[in-house]
């Protein structure tokens, strides 16, 4: 049977990712130019590009660890509160600049790049400024703001992707809440003092803020990963700790509605993300390319080393343009879900992609790592933690097949109940008529071969509107 949809389904009013799958494009108030930051950004941009060059993100990534200083002095420059609100002593940037920031960072260490996303994107620091009261707001966004460090504690060995079904209790106390449980991969663990949990309460799953000093909370152990190494990501204990009343955000039973809505909003900072690794990798790509010479002659001349590093270019102009859209977004408050989840996979499947081709394009060199290369004497390129780097990034903040099989049964309810965008002209206008007739006969058979083919549509729908901007 058709799923009740609003009238804004039917066709009138799309959001940008639902009229893609409806057949059509993103209305032209939706491709937004990229602006130009005002002065005071682009000085703390210098100041970044020369702290970021003292960074040793190779260090970091072979020892799995952040040193402090650096974070340190990031934080002096205000990295750790380039999003939260001025009035609680954030720089409350705008988000086109935010996702500057954020995507020189990833250029040089998307581990770092997680940590300051992670803090004010999407852990407690995030939750407090988008969901907080005021007096929450105002006893712990300046803490925040000031370079406590913030995380999110949501996923369990058994809840995993569906974070509803989490088995954490949080059990009524005198003026508070006791919480008891195990959270796992929690990014941030290691130095966070802020921790947002989610928690089944008696009247369904509630978040709180824990602060980590808290008798009660732990971390157990560390988390180690093929890529994002230094992340500090650790499997967080409860047992019995305390929670005031005053620290919960959002009503009792809200915290499954409230968490979908800041992931929603965090998963746009992984386009910027993806934007800096993508532009490093096609940079040092090109440059080797033009440098190393055969029988006279660059190996970019050679056709298909031309041709690889043209589509460098293009998933960079493309990230460039879902960034300036992402931005947009996330300014104007309560992305869809539906782009969310396509900017996302997208941004994730092109920064795979381009680290993918920079090691390819490095030849030997590009599989063997930065130490190696140094020590026979080298210049370095670490194109092999960008490709393990860049495979987190299709994991965290919502795995691929997660986003697609979400887009995909958004594609067939709206299908189902006959929604229509108007059609675009040109190729991909064409391109979006025809996903959107796919998921029309899909939506009416039956089998197997439904769920792979919608699986496939997602990805065509994430290609679809980053061209479409
Ligand atoms: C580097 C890193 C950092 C992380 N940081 C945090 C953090 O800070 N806080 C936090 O709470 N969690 C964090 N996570 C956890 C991450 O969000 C989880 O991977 C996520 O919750 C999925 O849980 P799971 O791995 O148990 O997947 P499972 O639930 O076991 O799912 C496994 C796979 O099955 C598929 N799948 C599952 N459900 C569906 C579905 N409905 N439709 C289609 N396919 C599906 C997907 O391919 C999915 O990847 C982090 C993970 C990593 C790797």
């Amino acid at each position: 049977m058709a799923p009740m949809l609003d009238k804004k389904a039917r066709g009138r009013g799309l959001s940008p990712g639902d009229a893609i799958l409806a057949g059509g494009l993103p209305r032209r108030a939706e491709r937004r130019a990229p602006t130009t930051p005002v002065s005071g950004v682009r000085r703390l941009l210098a100041r970044l590009d020369a702290e970021l060059a003292r960074v040793d993100a190779d260090k970091i990534d072979r020892e799995d660890r952040i040193p402090p200083a650096v974070l340190a002095r990031l934080e002096r420059l205000g990295v750790l509160r380039l999003n939260l609100p001025r009035a609680y002593g954030g720089l409350g940037l705008d988000r086109a600049d935010y996702h500057r920031i954020l995507a020189r960072i990833s250029a040089r260490s998307l581990a770092l790049a997680m940590i300051v996303t992670t803090h004010q994107s999407l852990g407690a620091a995030a939750l407090v400024a988008a969901f907080g009261g005021p007096e929450l707001k105002a006893e712990l966004l300046p803490r925040m703001a000031a370079g406590e460090l913030s995380a999110l504690a949501a996923s369990e060995a058994l809840s995993g992707a569906d974070p509803t079904l989490a088995a954490t209790t949080a059990r009524r106390a005198r003026g508070g809440w006791r919480l008891d449980g195990r959270k796992l991969w929690v990014s941030n663990a290691v130095g966070a003092r802020w921790i947002a949990v989610l928690a089944r309460a008696p009247g369904g799953a509630t978040l709180f803020i824990i602060d980590a000093r808290t008798r009660g909370v732990s971390v157990e152990r560390r988390c180690r990963f093929l890529g994002l190494r230094g992340l500090g990501n650790g499997v967080l204990r409860l047992r019995g700790a305390f929670v005031s009343d005053a620290r919960r955000v959002g009503a009792e039973g809200e915290g499954a509605r409230i968490l979908l809505a800041l992931l929603g909003e965090g998963r746009l900072t992984v386009v910027p993300r993806a934007l800096g690794l993508t532009r490093a990798a096609r940079d040092a790509a090109r440059a080797w390319m033009l440098s190393r010479r055969r029988r006279g002659r660059a190996l970019a001349q050679e056709p298909a080393v031309a041709a690889r590093l043209k589509r460098l270019d293009a998933l960079v102009a493309r990230l460039e343009a879902l960034d300036a859209a992402a931005a947009a977004w996330s300014r104007a408050g309560g992305v869809g879900r539906t782009e969310s989840a396509l900017a996302k996979l997208y941004a994730a499947a092109a920064a795979w992609e381009a680290a993918d081709a920079a090691l390819q394009l490095r030849g030997a060199r590009g599989y063997e790592t930065v130490d190696s290369q140094r020590a026979r004497g080298e210049a370095a390129v670490p194109a092999e933690r960008w490709l393990r780097d860049a495979r987190g990034l299709r994991l965290v903040e919502g795995s691929d097949d997660l986003l697609r099989w979400a887009v995909a049964r958004r594609g067939l309810d709206l299908a189902r109940a006959g929604a229509r965008a108007p059609r675009a002209a040109g190729a991909l206008g064409r391109r979006a008529a025809a996903l959107a007739a796919e998921f029309r006969a899909l939506a009416r058979a039956r089998g197997d071969a439904v769920a792979a083919r919608a699986l496939e549509l997602a990805d065509e729908a994430a290609r679809i509107l980053a061209e479409s901007l």
